[in-house]
């Protein structure tokens, strides 16, 4: 097979070879190559230009049409549900307990204290238990967090621009995640998230393909991020898709392509974040977010994890034992 184009007289073989990179460069662009393995178009040498128009991105590649399009979300999904195993405890940082006795902000007594109430309500972090029999004051546990996380504690409080920022991310995600997108630098496009706790790292990842960023976590007191959310709750636009009870792939890749078609998507992305398979539309007026709840049937009900729905239990009748240690 040979390729002939008009080629202008070149003074040297060299420039003549660079003149014809950047046509075939030119050419590419205009008629870009489909990523799909079994491509029915991947015959034809230039695909139609009304082709491109229909096509869409995924990942950084460009696929043809929908048939294309649905093979790589459905390979996509599939991976992430693969990767998506249930948290196992972290045993390389030194737990929060064993930090604050060795910093001796607590003492053994108090920790002992602390865990066993902590078993016997079987709910609740140890940092709470810790604050509950006021071995440790709010402002303390979360300096020992920084520490344990080896990353700054965020001043949320007083920092009350957080709010512009809040649209970056679906809300959904936020509240999963105890999260605060705190501050943006468009130039560097570096995006600052204030986590209550624990710093997720699939979350970190997922915003930083998302949006092309880097992210930069920090620590805050959880008080302050439970109002913050509280905050951007109510200005939320609420325009994410979310799904609760959708578990199988290829239900997941149906409903990302059937949006995806019906938004007229020009590039999809889909990452996983916390316990959420997050799809990200891009049309040309705007995104939409799409979140996929991920529940394993197969596990227990897990402790609630996020500070919102220990919030939310909290209003409902508590254990006698557990009521006391509130009043
Ligand atoms: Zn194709």
């Amino acid at each position: 097979m040979s390729l002939r184009f008009n080629t202008t007289i070149s003074s040297s073989p060299l420039a003549a070879a660079r003149a014809w990179a950047r046509r075939m460069a030119n050419a590419r662009g205009l008629f870009p190559r489909c990523s799909a393995a079994q491509c029915p178009e991947a015959s034809k040498l230039w695909p139609s230009v009304r082709r491109r128009a229909s096509g869409r991105e995924l990942g950084g590649r460009w696929y043809c049409g929908e048939e294309c399009l649905a093979g790589a979300v459905q390979h996509r999904v599939e991976r992430l549900l693969a990767e998506a195993k249930p948290a196992k405890p972290r045993t390389y940082r030194v737990p929060i307990g064993l930090l604050l006795v060795s910093r001796r902000m607590i003492s053994d007594v108090q920790l002992k204290e602390a865990l066993r109430k902590q078993r016997e309500a079987g709910r609740g972090r140890l940092g709470e238990w810790l604050q509950r029999i006021r071995a440790v004051s709010a402002g303390d546990l979360t300096a020992a967090l920084g520490v344990q996380w080896g990353c700054p504690v965020f001043p949320l409080d007083a920092h009350e621009k957080f709010v512009q920022w809040s649209s970056l991310l679906p809300f959904p995600l936020l509240q999963a995640g105890n999260m605060v997108p705190v501050h943006f630098e468009p130039e560097s496009r570096r995006l600052h998230l204030a986590f209550a706790e624990r710093i997720d790292h699939t979350a970190l990842y997922a915003v930083e393909q998302m949006l092309g960023c880097t992210t930069l976590p920090s620590i805050a007191e959880d008080r302050s991020v439970l109002r913050a959310l509280e905050r951007l709750a109510g200005q939320s636009r609420g325009d994410e898709i979310c799904f609760d009870s959708i578990s199988d792939s290829a239900e997941i890749g149906r409903t990302i392509l059937s949006y995806a078609g019906v938004l007229g998507a020009r590039r999809v992305r889909i990452e996983r974040a916390l316990a959420h398979v997050w799809a990200r539309l891009e049309m040309p007026w705007g995104t939409r977010d799409i979140l996929f709840r991920m529940v394993p049937q197969e596990l227990p009900a897990p402790l609630p994890d996020s500070l919102w729905e220990l919030k939310f239990n909290e209003k409902r009748p508590m254990k006698e034992s557990v009521a006391s240690l509130d009043g």
